[in-house]
C-alpha cells in the first residue's frame, strides 16, 4: 500500500510499504477514506520527539471503512463506517473504566521505554514513535486498528469525510481545553494559537457561553478565521498581548486562558539516541515556556490554566511563585476523545457547527511530503490539510 513515512527532520515520503493484517482479535483494518496532518505531526516532522525510526507510518487523524475484523471484535462489521481517535485505548483497564482514555494503562506496548522517558507511559497513540506504542499510524491506504471493539466512533452516512473526521483529535481537544476551563457567562477566555486546535478552542469557548474570547497569534488567514468563529483577534507580531488583554478585562486580567501552541517548530539540531533527545529537549526548552509565562502573568487570580499544546522534555523558567500566590489552577493533558464523542456528534447533526470550516487544502495522499511544509511554514494561507489516499 502506500503511506506517508518519516524518513528524518523535515524529510516525509510517500513510500510503498507492507498492507497491515490483523495481528490480535480484537483488531480491525481500516480502509482509510479520509486523514488530515496535525500540529502534533510537526513536533515529528521537526524532530522534537524521540523514539522514531526510518520508514514509520505517519498519521493519527484517519477514518474510513472497516475492512476486516479480529475474532474478538463483535461490535464491528466489515463496512462499518468510523472515525479512529488517536488515542488507542483498551476500554478495560482502571483510567479506561474512569473515562480517562488517554492514559490507558494497557494500550501502549512500550509502556516500560515511555514510563523511563516521560516518567511515566500514557495510552498508545498511532503514528507517534516507539514511546506510544510503534504503532503505524493512518496517513495510508490501510491501518491496523489495535483494541478496534473500543477504539472507534461509529459515524452516520448523513455526515460527510470532512464534518466528522475530527472527532478524532482537534475538535474533542479544543471542546475538553475549553471545558477544563469551567466556563462562566461572565468569563473571558483567551486562545494562544490560531492553528487547528486553537480554531476549535474558540468555537467551544463560544458554543460553551463565554462572555468574550481573545484569540493570539501572528498569522492574519488563522486570526480571520477565528474571527469569523467569534473570537477578537489579537495579533501578537503588531500590539501588545498584556496591554490588550488588560484593555478588553477592565485591567483585571482574563478567567481563563489555554495554550494552543505547545512546541513550536524551532528545533535547530536533529539527535539519534532517546536519550540525546530528552537532554536536547531539556537545552532548548529553556526558551519554550513563553505563552506559559505570559498566561500566567495575565490570568486573573484564582483562574484556571487549561493546557492542550504538547510539551516534551523539561520546560524551564515557570513563574511558580505568581502561579502559586495567584491560586491558578491549571489543567492539561492529551485529549479523551470518546468521552466527548456522543455530545459532539449530536452537535454536529443538529447543526451547531460544521467542523469542515477549518478545513483549506484538500489533496490526493501522494501530496502529502509538500503539505507537510506547507502546513509548517503556514504558506498559502494553510489551517488544517486533508488527504485522500
Ligand atoms: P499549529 O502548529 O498549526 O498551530 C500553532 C499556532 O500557534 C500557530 O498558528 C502559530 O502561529 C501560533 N503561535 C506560535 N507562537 C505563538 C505565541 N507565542 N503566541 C500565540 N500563538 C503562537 O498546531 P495545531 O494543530 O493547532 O496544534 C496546536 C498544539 O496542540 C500542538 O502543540 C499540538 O501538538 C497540540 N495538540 C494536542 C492535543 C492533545 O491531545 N492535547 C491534540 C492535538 C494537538
Ligand atoms: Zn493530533
Ligand atoms: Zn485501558
Amino acid at each position: 500500500m502506500k503511506a506517508l513515512c518519516w524518513h528524518g527532520k523535515n524529510d516525509v515520503r510517500y513510500d510503498t510499504v507492507p498492507d497491515p493484517a490483523i495481528e490480535h482479535p480484537r483488531d480491525a483494518i481500516i480502509n482509510v477514506s479520509s486523514c488530515a496532518i496535525c500540529g502534533s505531526d510537526l513536533h515529528l516532522y521537526d524532530h522534537y520527539m524521540p523514539g522514531m525510526s526510518c520508514g514509520d507510518v505517519l498519521g493519527h487523524e484517519f477514518m474510513g471503512e472497516v475492512m476486516e475484523v479480529g475474532s474478538e471484535t463483535k461490535n464491528l462489521k466489515v463496512g462499518d463506517r468510523v472515525v479512529v481517535p488517536f488515542t488507542i485505548f483498551c476500554g478495560e483497564c482502571e483510567q479506561c473504566q474512569r473515562g480517562n482514555y488517554s492514559v490507558c494503562e494497557r494500550s501502549n506496548r512500550n509502556k516500560s521505554l515511555a514510563d523511563k522517558v516521560f516518567g511515566h507511559g500514557g495510552a498508545g497513540l498511532f503514528g507517534y514513535s516507539q514511546l506510544t506504542g510503534g504503532y503505524a499510524g493512518g496517513q495510508a491506504e490501510f491501518v491496523r486498528v489495535p483494541f478496534a471493539d473500543t477504539t472507534h466512533i461509529k459515524v452516520p452516512d448523513t455526515l460527510t469525510d470532512e464534518q466528522v473526521l475530527f472527532l478524532g483529535d482537534i475538535f474533542p481537544t479544543g471542546w475538553q481545553a475549553a471545558v477544563q476551563c469551567d466556563i462562566q457567562p461572565t468569563d473571558t477566555v483567551v486562545i494562544w494559537g490560531a492553528g487547528p486546535v486553537g480554531q476549535f478552542c474558540v468555537r467551544s469557548a463560544v458554543l460553551l457561553g463565554a462572555k468574550q474570547v481573545v484569540v493570539i497569534d501572528n498569522v492574519p488567514e488563522r486570526l480571520s478565521m477565528a474571527a469569523a468563529g467569534g473570537a477578537i483577534p489579537l495579533n501578537f507580531a503588531h500590539e501588545s498581548v498584556l496591554g490588550r488583554l488588560q484593555e478588553l478585562t477592565h485591567g483585571k486580567g482574563p478567567e481563563k486562558c489555554i495554550d494552543a501552541v505547545g512546541l513550536e517548530a524551532h528545533a535547530t539540531r536533529s539527535l539519534d539516541s532517546v536519550y540525546d533527545r530528552v537532554k536536547q529537549a531539556m537545552w532548548l526548552e529553556t526558551d519554550r515556556a513563553h505563552v506559559l509565562r505570559e498566561m500566567i502573568y495575565v490570568c486573573r487570580p484564582a483562574g484556571i490554566l487549561s493546557i492542550p499544546g504538547v510539551y516534551g522534555g523539561l520546560v524551564d523558567k515557570i513563574p511558580m511563585g505568581a502561579l502559586m500566590n495567584k491560586g491558578l489552577t491549571v489543567r492539561t493533558g492529551q485529549t479523551h476523545v470518546n468521552r466527548w464523542t456522543d455530545d459532539l456528534l449530536r452537535r454536529i447533526d443538529e447543526g451547531q457547527i460544521d467542523p469542515s470550516f477549518v478545513i483549506t487544502h484538500a489533496v490526493d495522499l501522494a501530496q502529502g511530503p509538500e503539505m507537510y511544509q506547507t502546513f509548517r511554514d503556514k504558506q498559502d494561507g494553510c489551517v488544517k490539510v486533508i488527504l485522500k489516499p
